[in-house]
């Protein structure tokens, strides 16, 4: 049987990230892809956003790794060529109700060492952004956009140079515990047994279950997965704002926000629909919500200016309408099995805190 130091299984932003760091570590590594290349799921299903790490509970994994991650990110991008753009956001508030909520954001970011988003009167938006109508607004400078394919391929760059294998269409079908690692089937094209040391779970949506096809891996350790689309409608034409514009959060998710690409194409997403199955088609008909719910920020959004574009699929691991959902990497003194590391829940701002999370699994090891 073929023998290897460490297998990450999982070839999105995350394990790619996590390969990196062990590989830079001087171990061996090999990344186990499911898919014919990496980076076709969650990881290339997203906003592009470099979160600044505004909402998130304090002390919570997400906030620290979110705020650690961002600048690690800003400096990664920088020294290796990525493109990207601290372009900022406003987040805006339409109605009185949400104006008074803003003060509590820029708390909460402020408690997670968020202390650079500026409030701004409704007049004083619209001098940024003229085409917006709110109630007031904070303006968050640290917030970006970075091109997540050549993120992506940076980091693979980095991992090869170090040493590192990724080997595609090769499924993690199930492990078994031996003495001293892992006994691996890996599927696919290329059917094999594999044993390594070190074994990181890093299948994004099927991390629960993967780790149920760990023989010996604790089942209560194990949380339940939930799914939740996101579908993305592009803007057809110019956009009219410079900056993201986020509405203030609803439950689940962000709001029908508006980013932009580094190409200036806007895209409007993601909604929440919450779903039983990994498939990403995306119904025309939801366009329809749309339109209200952009032109409560943008009231003059033309008629039939949306086309569908994308869904990603957030992997919640808490159900639809609970609080709580937060990153849960587990460890050898979670689940008490030696070198074995779970990622459950790595939902936004996964992307932003990619190499934090990386860093945290390489010190958990
Ligand atoms: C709609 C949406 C918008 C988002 N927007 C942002 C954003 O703007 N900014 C931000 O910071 N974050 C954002 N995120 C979060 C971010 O995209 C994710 O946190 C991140 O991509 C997760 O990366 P990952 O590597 O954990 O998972 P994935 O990208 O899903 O990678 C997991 C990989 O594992 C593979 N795999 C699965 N099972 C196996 C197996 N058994 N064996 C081998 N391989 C397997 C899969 O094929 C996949 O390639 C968003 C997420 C969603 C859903």
């Amino acid at each position: 049987m073929e023998e290897v130091e460490c297998v990450v299984a999982g070839a999105g932003v995350v394990g790619l990230a996590v390969a990196r760091a062990l590989a830079l570590e001087g171990r061996e590594v090999l990344i186990l892809e499911k898919n014919a290349t990496f980076g076709a799921e969650t990881s290339s299903r997203n906003s592009e956003v470099i979160h600044a790490g505004i909402y998130y509970p304090k002390g919570s994994l997400m906030a620290r790794l979110c705020v650690a991650g961002r600048e690690a990110l800003y400096a990664f991008s920088r020294d290796h060529g990525v493109q990207h753009r601290k372009i900022g956001k406003l987040i805006v508030a339409t109605t009185a109700g949400e104006a008074a909520q803003l003060e509590s954001i820029r708390g909460r970011a402020a408690a997670n060492g968020v202390d650079d988003l500026r409030a701004m009167s409704a007049e004083e938006a619209r001098a940024l952004e003229p085409e917006l109508r709110c109630e007031g607004a904070l303006l968050s400078p640290s917030t970006g956009i970075i091109d997540s394919h050549g993120y992506m391929l940076a980091l693979l760059g980095d991992a090869e140079r170090a040493g590192a294998i990724l080997v595609c269409r090769a499924p993690v079908d199930s492990a078994g515990i031996v003495d001293g690692g892992f006994d691996l089937d890996v599927g696919g094209s290329d059917p094999m047994k594999l044993r390594c040391r070190l074994l990181v779970n890093s299948a994004g949506l099927d991390a629960p279950a993967l780790a149920r096809a760990i023989k010996g891996m604790p089942p209560e350790k194990i949380p339940r997965e939930y799914f939740a689309r996101g579908h993305y409608f592009t803007l057809a034409g110019k956009s009219p704002f410079q900056r993201l514009i986020y509405p203030v959060p609803t439950p689940g998710g962000l709001g029908t926000h508006l980013t932009l690409d580094l190409g200036g194409q806007a895209k409007f997403g993601p909604d929440v629909e919450w779903i039983d199955a990994i498939e990403y088609k995306v119904d025309p008909a939801r366009g329809d919500s749309f339109y209200a719910a952009i032109r409560r920020y943008w009231p003059t959004l033309p008629d039939g200016a949306l086309q569908p574009g994308y869904s990603g699929i957030r992997p919640k691991i808490v159900p639809p309408g609970a609080a709580g959902q937060d990153f849960m990497v587990q460890g050898p003194r979670d689940h008490g099995i030696d070198g074995l590391i779970n990622l459950f829940g790595i939902e936004s701002p996964g992307l932003t805190a990619s190499l934090a999370l990386a860093d945290f699994v390489a010190a958990l090891v």
